[in-house]
Formats: C-alpha cells, structure tokens, sequence
C-alpha cells in the first residue's frame, strides 16, 4: 500500500509540471490566434469602413475585440489603439498599435509577446546596421556580408576572423542590436538574406546547444519582407568550423504553430 502511494507520488510529481507546460502552451496558442484574428479582422473591416481617423479608428477595433470578449482598459489616442485585457486566458494584456493610415493594427499580448521585437524597427536596424568600427571587421555592414558566398549567419558560430573584443560576426551583430534597444540575450539565432532585406529566426526562450541536435524548440520568425511576425517551432541542428562543430537552427525546418 505505501508502495503504491509513493509510486503515485512519484507520478504525479512528474506528470503535473507536464501538464502545466502543456496547459501553457495551449492557451499560448489560443492567444495568438486571437491577436491574428483581431489583427486580420480590423483589416479586412478597415478596408471596406475606412476609419481614417483615431476615433473612428478605436471604435472600429473595440467593437471587434468585443467580439472575443475583450475590457477597454485605456482608451487609445492618435495611432496608439488602446490597451484590452480579458481576451488573453494567461492574463495578458493587448497592446494596439495602428499604421499611419489606419488601414492596420498592430496587437502584441503582455504575456504572450514579452521580447517580441517590432519587424518594422527590426529591418530598419539591420538595414542600418555599420560595423566600420569594429577593428578587424572585414565587412562594413550586412548587405556587403551576403555579396559573398554565405547565405546566414547563425548566433553560436565559431569564427576564424577576428572581430576585435566580439569573437565572431554573430556577437558583433548582438552588440549592434543591442545598442538600439533589441535584446537577444539567452537566445539563439540565424539570420538570411532575403530580397533587399534580412529574415531572422528567434528561439523564444532558450540557448541551443550541440546536445540539442535534431531537437525541436520554440522560435520565433522575423518575416520582414513580409511584415510578418510568426510563432512556431524549428529543428536544431549542427555545422562545423574545421574540425569544430557549433549548433545552429534549420531555417527550413520551422513549422507555424496552427491558429
Ligand atoms: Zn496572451
């Protein structure tokens, strides 16, 4: 009987935190098919109403995120559309922004996006990024970089350049985002060049490691060709440099989470 007791003990100390982190991830998911469908809907209305101004702008959207009960909890002003809570289950708040022409909305959750980095600022950082000061740096910023044979540049890359104090390119480029406020501190990533401009992978929460080969972890895209900020996962997997191997993620490998 006390065997069986432990053992049970035992079972649920392992199962619980499981199904909390299951829990989680779920209304994680539920969340950001919420904010896309907010995000899509104002669009879509936004079209055919054409708000044009803040006021007309606010109402169009809270009569929206009403649908999915939602509580104004600051009324917006100028392009900022409001704060909403009560739509996200974790308790989240919405953050809404609206483009210049209040054709679309911008909703990040509290909880759900925390170090989710602005696409628009992101291409603008990147475009701009120089790297003329860094002594040893062999390109002067990133568009000279991909003139070369390389495709990506990946966060954990062992370098055989010298980049001054840095290392390697990727913590160079780390730096750089750094000072214009983007932190990607305790995360992994790889970079690509994509038309004129830059496409990134994010992990959400976590440093790859070698050991972490062919594992799937949670990451998110910085589609900035097409404005896109998407949430799903992507594999792990490994490159070498020389005879040393350094970790790094499939970009091809990412998979959206469903809406
Ligand atoms: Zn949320």
């Amino acid at each position: 009987m006390i065997v069986v007791i432990v053992i049970l003990g035992i079972l649920l100390a392992i199962m619980v935190p499981q199904l909390i982190k299951y829990i989680d991830k779920a209304k994680a998911v539920q969340c950001r098919a919420d904010v896309s469908y907010i995000m899509k809907e104002y669009q879509i209305e936004a079209l055919e109403k054409d708000p044009g101004n803040a006021e007309a702008a606010c109402a169009l959207l809270e009569s929206i995120v009403l649908e999915h009960n939602g509580k104004l909890k600051k009324k917006g002003e100028i392009f900022n559309g409001g704060i909403y809570s009560d739509v996200c289950t974790s308790k989240g708040l919405y953050t809404c922004t609206f483009d210049s022409t209040y054709k679309t909305v911008t909703v990040t959750c509290g909880e759900h996006d925390e170090g989710q980095i602005e696409v628009k600022k992101l291409a603008d950082v990147l475009n701009n990024m120089d790297f003329t000061n860094i002594p040893g740096c062999p390109h002067p910023n990133l568009n000279e970089y991909f003139k070369g044979p390389r495709t990506s540049i990946d966060s954990e890359a062992i370098s055989v350049d010298g980049y001054g104090d840095y290392g390697s390119f990727a913590k160079v480029i780390e730096a750089k985002l750094k000072e214009q406020g983007i932190n990607t501190d305790g995360r992994s990533w790889r970079m690509y060049k994509k038309g004129d401009t830059y496409n990134l992978f994010l992990t959400d929460s976590q440093k790859i490691t070698l050991n972490m080969d062919t594992q799937k972890v949670a990451c998110t895209q910085y589609d900035i060709t097409n404005n896109k900020v998407i949430h799903g996962t992507i594999t792990v997997s490994k490159d070498k440099q020389g005879v040393e191997y350094y970790p790094i993620l499939l970009g091809e490998s990412f998979v959206p989470d469903k809406e």
